[in-house]
C-alpha cells in the first residue's frame, strides 16, 4: 500500500530523518493559522498518489498572505486527474543541491538495493535513462541492520557524507515498516543541514497486518471483497470476466483471450478444491464489474469437482453470459447441470474463448 508524502515523512521523521516544517489542510483558509511557525516563504504540495506531480503542476510556491490564494488555487486543480483533497503546506528550504535515494527489493539477489544519484529531482528518470552511471547502487544483506561503511563510500562517491546518517536512517525505516519501495527525492543539503525535501514509502500488502494497518486504501471495494475469501483477484480494463482454478490455467485463458485480440476485464482465481458456494461468490464477484459483458470459467477438475461448480454458476444468477470449459472430475454431471439450466459448456479452451469474444464484442 503506498502511503502519502506527509504519512511517509512522519514516518522518516521518527527514524531521525530531518524533513522540513510542515501542516496538512483541507481546505485554503486553513493556511494562514501555519504561517507564523512555517515562515514567510511555503511550499504547497498536493497530496495526491501521481509520479511526477510537480511537472504536472502539484508544487506550488508563495510568499507570506498569498498562500492562502495559492491554496485554492491547488485545491481546484487535478494532478494527472486526482482532485487535490489536501495540501501539505511547508517551510520553504534553501535548497543547494538536490540528490536521489531510495531503497526497493532487488528480485535476482532476493535483498535490498540501494540506489543513489548526485543529481537527484524531478528530471532523475530523464538523467538516469541518458546515462546509467548517474545511478550508482548496492545490494545490502538483509541480515545487516545498517549500511556497511565499505558500501555507504561507494554509493555516496563523492557526495557529502553528512548524507550517510539519513541513508542509514531510510534503511532501518525500510526494513523496520516492512517497505517494498523507501525513496527521498530529493534528498537536499541546505545551509541548515539535510532534509528530505520529499518522500515515498510503499508497504508490502502481505504485511498490512502486522504493521498495523486494517484496510488496504489501494484496494478497490471488490479487491478487499476477494481477499476476504482469498480468491487472487485483478481487475484490467476490457469486457471479458475470468475465472480459473491454478494460477497457470488462468494466465492461459487470459493468453488466449489477447490472442483473439479481446480484453479481459478481470480475473478471478479460485484456487483448489473450490465448492459450490465460493464458486457462486467467485462469479457474482467477478460479474459485478462494471463493463462485464460475459465470463469464461476454465476449470479443470481435480479436487475440484465439476458438479460443485455447475451448481455454484447457476446459483450466482448473474446477468452476463457464464461461459464454461471444464474437464475432469465429475465432469458430466456437470455438463448435464449446466445444459438443463441453459449454460453453454464448450469442449476446449479454445472453443470457449471464441464463443466469449462472440458474446463481447
Ligand atoms: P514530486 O514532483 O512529486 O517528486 O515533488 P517534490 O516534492 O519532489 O518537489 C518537486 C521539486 O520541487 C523538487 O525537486 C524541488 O526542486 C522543488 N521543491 C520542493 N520543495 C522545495 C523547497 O522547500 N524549496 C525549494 N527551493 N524547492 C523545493
Ligand atoms: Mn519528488
Amino acid at each position: 500500500m503506498k502511503l502519502l508524502e506527509y504519512e511517509a515523512k512522519q514516518i522518516f521523521s521518527k527514524y531521525g530523518i530531518p524533513v522540513p516544517k510542515g501542516a496538512l489542510i483541507r481546505a485554503p483558509e486553513e493556511v494562514a493559522a501555519h504561517l507564523p511557525e512555517l515562515g514567510g516563504a511555503v511550499v504547497l504540495k498536493a497530496q495526491v498518489d501521481v509520479g511526477g506531480r510537480g511537472k504536472a503542476g502539484g508544487v506550488l510556491f508563495a510568499e507570506g498572505a498569498t498562500a492562502v490564494v495559492t491554496a485554492r488555487d491547488l485545491f481546484a486543480r487535478e494532478i494527472k486527474g486526482v482532485p487535490v483533497r489536501e495540501i501539505l503546506v511547508e517551510e520553504r528550504l534553501a535548497i543547494e543541491h538536490e540528490y536521489y535515494v531510495s531503497i526497493a527489493i532487488d528480485r535476482s539477489s532476493r535483498q535490498p538495493v540501494v540506489l543513489f544519484a548526485d543529481a537527484g529531482g524531478v528530471e532523475i528518470e530523464n538523467a538516469a535513462q541518458a546515462d546509467e552511471s548517474a545511478v550508482r547502487r548496492v545490494v545490502v544483506s538483509p541480515l545487516l541492520r545498517e549500511i556497511p561503511p565499505f558500501l555507504m563510500r561507494e554509493l555516496l562517491g563523492g557526495a557529502p557524507k553528512e548524507l550517510a546518517p539519513v541513508i542509514n536512517s531510510l534503511y532501518r525505516a525500510f526494513q523496520q515498516k516492512d517497505a517494498m519501495l523507501a525513496e527521498i527525492n530529493p534528498l537536499v543539503t541546505t545551509p541548515r543541514g539535510v532534509y528530505a525535501a520529499d518522500a515515498k514509502l510503499i508497504i508490502d500488502d502481505n504485511a498490512l497486518a502486522r504493521q498495523g494497518i486494517a484496510v488496504n486504501r489501494d484496494l478497490s471495494e471488490r479487491e478487499r471483497e476477494a481477499e476476504k475469501h482469498g480468491f487472487s483477484y485483478v481487475e484490467l480494463d476490457g469486457t471479458i470476466g475470468v475465472i480459473g482454478n491454478g494460477a497457470g490455467l488462468t494466465m492461459s485463458t487470459l493468453d488466449l483471450i489477447e490472442y483473439y485480440r479481446g480484453r479481459a476485464a478481470n480475473f478471478l482465481d479460485v484456487g483448489g478444491g473450490a465448492d459450490q458456494e465460493r464458486v457462486m461468490h467467485a462469479v457474482r464477484l467477478v460479474a459485478s464489474m462494471p463493463g462485464v459483458a460475459v465470463i469464461v470459467v476454465n476449470l479443470l477438475g481435480g479436487i475440484t469437482r465439476c458438479d460443485e461448480v455447475a451448481k455454484g454458476i447457476i446459483a450466482a444468477d448473474v446477468l452476463p453470459t457464464v461461459i464454461v470449459r471444464m474437464a475432469g472430475t465429475n465432469e458430466e454431471e456437470g455438463r448435464r447441470l449446466l445444459a438443463e439450466n441453459g449454460y453453454r459448456m464448450l469442449e476446449s479452451m479454445d472453443a470457449a474463448v471464441r464463443a466469449a469474444m462472440g458474446v463481447a464484442s
